[in-house]
């Protein structure tokens, strides 16, 4: 008897270094789990590194872990979702039961598994996920509700940081990362954000988002921070994972003041700072990693346009665009890129 198995096309790592466009197996959604009909999903830098093979690839693995889409099949036992629910997932699956989980650290779980970094992702036209994973969008554009994972992130950022009112904050890096904190500092407490990056076209973006200061990366552009600010700021970010950066900081922050180190530096990358200036000066550094139960916020900021997005979306490619899109992150600016987002309805 001649059985038709439904297919679907996905992008896999097959090995570092080695990203194709396969036919896959349709999943079907187990008891508790929804299958969403992938709209649109963002690309990151975590999906650079899972091709070369880091943060402990298992593969073959279908990346993508910025996804939104339209729930196409309920599975057994999952209450409040339909078929045809606008949903964004948040891509961490934790197990609820393990030391971290019960103290309120899901992104800490003993047993953590991530869409599209431990298991199958968005960068493919279905993706099966836990129903307590899949939260609904309302009207929200889903190329908007897509932000809601990256967005979670920063707000997990903000959760840690507490920021306080009338904060002058400064910030370095205005990719897309760097551009959603600026507006989440905004958001939450900074009454002025001074950014920082290498790329003029990039700061003018960070401008027409609400940067009140944007200076270009130059060997002068700490001597000129710390005339524009003698005091200090009281908030200091980053969104660059460059070490370079990161050391400065101490010095560029008020005396009562916070840093906050939001980018992915090298696992084996290293600073110093002088502790007694961390002592004298009162300083806070703040540490933030992925997301935690924070994709409501993130959706609120969207649906409010507290946290603008659009101007963010350079490129939407199909599915076999990822190994181009995974070039722009490789180069920043090239082609302009900020957010470049995977739609796998395009062809
Ligand atoms: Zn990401
Ligand atoms: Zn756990």
């Amino acid at each position: 008897m001649l059985t038709t198995t439904k297919t679907m096309r996905a992008a896999v790592i097959t090995a570092p270094g080695q990203l194709e466009t396969r036919e896959l197996p349709l999943p079907e959604a187990g008891p508790g789990q929804v299958r969403i009909k992938v709209v649109a999903t963002g690309v990151c830098g975590t999906d650079l590194h899972l091709l070369r093979g880091h943060f402990h690839a298992v593969l073959p693995l279908v990346p993508g872990h910025e996804i939104a889409g339209i729930i196409d099949q309920v599975g057994p036992g999952v209450r409040g979702f339909k078929e045809g629910d606008p949903v964004a997932l948040d891509p961490v699956v934790s197990c609820g039961s393990c030391h971290y989980c019960q103290k309120g650290l899901r992104q800490h779980c003993e047993h953590y598994q991530a869409l599209g970094v431990t298991t199958a992702g968005g960068f493919a036209e279905y993706v099966v996920a836990p129903a307590t994973n899949a939260y609904t969008v309302g009207p929200l554009p889903l190329e908007v509700a897509a932000f809601a994972e990256p967005l979670g992130c920063v707000a997990w950022g903000i959760l840690r940081l507490r920021p306080e009112p009338a904060s002058k904050a400064l910030l370095f890096g205005a990719g897309p990362i760097g551009l959603l904190l600026l507006q989440a500092l905004l958001a939450s407490g900074a009454s002025s954000v001074t950014v920082v990056d290498p790329i003029s076209e990039r700061l003018e973006l960070a401008r027409s988002l609400g940067a009140n200061r944007t200076l270009q990366t130059s060997p002068e552009v700490i001597p000129q921070l710390r005339d524009l600010e003698p005091y200090g700021f009281d908030i200091v970010s980053e969104a660059t994972g460059r070490t370079e950066v990161v050391q400065e900081m101490p010095n560029l922050t008020a005396r009562g003041g916070k840093m906050l180190i939001f980018g992915v530096s090298p696992e084996e990358a290293s600073v110093s700072f002088s502790p007694y200036q961390i002592y004298h000066h009162d300083l806070t550094v703040v540490g933030s990693f992925s997301l935690n139960a924070t994709v409501p916020m993130a959706l609120e900021w969207l649906s409010s346009k507290r946290v603008q997005v659009e101007s963010l979306i350079t490129h939407r490619l199909p599915i076999e665009g990822l190994h181009q899109a995974l070039d722009y992150k490789n180069h920043p600016g090239m082609a302009g890129a900020q957010k470049v987002l995977i739609k796998p309805d395009l062809l």
